[in-house]
């Protein structure tokens, strides 16, 4: 469990890029942009997902501008050009997921190149995109899947109401995130116990047993992080029954 970093705790001159993961499934970074600051127009070797954490952002993918609110998301397929900008007078803060990760010296940035048409670049508002409830009061949006052409990080955002959670303890293939938003979200990890307030990120292993759920009374807010989504078929949840240190019992 890893706490973020408020815009209010950044320094205050010019953008700020931090990292708070790397996987070789995804690199995982903070970015701050104060007020009127911008990225340059580049592209990467990966796929990358941002996702506004704080503020209202502006991105350029390709030739078309979008203005994302709070908790707006868009995916940029490899190769895709695109730039970040904070046209308001107030800092802003962006999750940025590069998937998969990159290797030891490999560079961040590459020459663009021409778009695949069936992996466009794309923006989803907070208001866009069917909410479903996956179990009683836990709710999901998605933002990125294999469907809508992002292979290394599917994406979606979860709301899990007071007393509700996901499944039972459970173990999945790959790697996973959340990225708590907004309340409290309460998380066993290999038999830890963490209550985990917003702004956080959670890295669960592939492999690591976990459950999560909402213990508080406000409502609580996540983006989870498939990495990568198992293909079409294949079980997104192993349950398991785990106990640390238990003795081994039977023949
Ligand atoms: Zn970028």
């Amino acid at each position: 469990v890893r706490q973020l970093t408020a815009s209010a705790d950044f320094p205050e001159s010019g953008p700020a890029l931090q990292t708070v993961a790397s996987w070789e499934t995804a690199w995982i970074a903070q970015n701050h942009l104060p007020a009127g600051a911008e990225t340059t127009t580049h592209a990467h070797p990966n796929d990358q997902l941002h996702f506004v954490l704080e503020g209202d952002a502006r991105i350029m993918l390709g030739e078309a501008e979008s203005m994302l609110p709070e908790d707006g998301f868009a995916f940029v397929p490899a190769g895709s050009p695109h730039r970040v900008s904070n046209p308001s007078d107030r800092a802003i803060s962006v999750v940025e997921v590069t998937a998969p990760g990159l290797g030891p010296g490999e560079p961040v940035d590459t020459e663009p190149q021409r778009p695949d048409p069936a992996r466009a670049a794309y923006v989803r508002l907070p208001s866009e995109g069917d909410r479903t409830e996956a179990m009683p009061g836990f709710f999901i949006r998605w933002l990125a899947s294999r469907d809508l052409g992002s292979m290394s990080c599917a994406a979606y955002v979860a709301d899990t109401d007071p007393g509700s959670g996901g499944p039972g303890t459970h173990i999945h293939r790959f790697d996973q995130a959340y990225v708590v938003l907004a309340g409290a979200l309460n998380v066993e990890i290999a038999g830890e116990l963490h209550e985990v307030g917003a702004p956080a990120l959670v890295l669960l292993p592939a492999g690591v047993p976990h459950r999560q759920w909402n213990g508080g009374h406000r409502a609580e807010r996540h983006l989870a992080l498939l990495l990568p989504q198992p293909e079409p078929g294949q079980t997104l949840d192993y349950s398991v029954d785990f106990t640390l240190n238990a003795a081994i019992t039977g023949a």
